[in-house]
């Protein structure tokens, strides 16, 4: 029998679940977490962990050689390799607007790579997000 911890990010408690997981891969027992929120965060964490991929894509502009993106919602972990890999040749112009979708679907994950800052024609002129 094997044991992990994860750390449990439903709340600002930040509990500290160990799992005992058995030869086949099956979670055996559990410890640690406050609420049943948590438990499922944790089985999900186990099973399928997912985060939001924060990036950059490139631009053709020299003043403003990145354009920060993220995914508009959390992706497989697995997958995000992946998708930095497929987005390194996607160049964005302007003029582009926060929550803009630059590329849908992603890597087929469901999500799609949006914009987090503002970018005008007027090379250098740009509106960080609030
Ligand atoms: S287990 Fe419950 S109480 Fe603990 S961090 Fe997660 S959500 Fe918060």
């Amino acid at each position: 029998m094997a044991a992990e911890t994860v750390i449990c990010i439903g709340c600002p408690l930040g509990c500290r679940v160990s799992v005992a997981v058995d030869r086949r891969g099956k979670v055996a027992g559990m410890r640690g977490a406050r609420c049943r929120q948590g438990e499922k965060y944790v089985l999900k964490e186990l099973r399928e962990p997912v985060r939001t991929l924060t990036t950059t894509l490139r631009t053709a502009d020299r003043d403003f050689p990145l354009l920060p993106v993220r995914t508009s919602r959390p992706v497989l972990k697995a997958l995000m390799r992946d998708i930095v890999r497929e987005t390194a040749s996607v160049v964005v112009k302007p003029p582009v607007k926060c929550g803009q979708v630059l590329v849908s679907d992603v890597c087929g994950s469901g999500a799609d790579l949006v914009a987090t800052t503002d970018w005008s024609l007027r090379a250098g002129s740009r509106k960080k997000e609030r």
